[in-house]
């Protein structure tokens, strides 16, 4: 049962409302919002970046949880691409196109033609560990599979990988449960 199925299947009530949040960290970026909720008819999301707030109105806690969803999406995009454009000019690789999404399990990857994707959740780990994701992802570029020539080249490039492999799967199960929801995003945000 995943945890849409949960939300719905509690009897009646919204209970998604649990999994709001008062605020979100996003230490990749140095970044903490807080979320200020206000009751509306549908979910509407304002971003308020030199006061680190979002305000939210939302009917139904499942459209608000799509709409944050949505938000850590766009965050993703504004910081990730340029990031792994900084690491891979220090590296030395080459990646054709680069997309970011909230998948649910993989925090990135990485096509036989150099298609890097990432996870909009790298932003709510520290900055060393994301730096390991991206250097983990551009070396597949070069090694399309995890033999020791592949863990190498990711060691020439970022020495602690043990360390921040050790933290990327610490802080996993860690996340708040809002990122994993599945919330169908409102047609607005669409
Ligand atoms: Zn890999």
């Amino acid at each position: 049962m995943g945890l849409f199925d949960w939300i719905v299947g509690a009897a009646g009530r919204d209970a998604g409302i649990q999994l709001l949040p008062q605020v979100i960290e996003l230490p990749a970026v140095d970044s903490r919002w807080t979320v200020a909720w206000e009751p509306g008819a549908d979910a509407r999301l304002i971003r308020s970046a030199q006061q680190q707030r979002l305000t939210l109105t939302h009917g139904r806690a499942l459209d608000a949880i799509a709409a944050l969803q949505h938000w850590l999406k766009a965050e993703g995009r504004r910081h990730l691409p340029d990031w792994l454009a900084l690491v891979a000019a220090d590296t030395g690789h080459r990646y054709t196109t680069v997309s970011v999404r909230l998948q649910r399990s993989r925090w990135g990857s990485c096509s036989s033609s150099g298609r890097i994707s990432l996870n909009a959740k790298l932003l709510m780990l520290p900055p060393d560990a994301v730096r390991y994701v991206l250097v983990h992802e551009l070396a597949h570029t070069v090694h399309m599979n995890h033999s020791r020539a592949f863990w190498s080249e990711v060691a020439r490039h970022q020495p602690d990988w043990r360390e921040q492999v050790r933290v990327v799967k610490a802080r996993a199960p860690a996340l708040p449960a809002w990122v994993h929801a599945h919330a169908k995003p409102p047609a607005n945000l669409r």
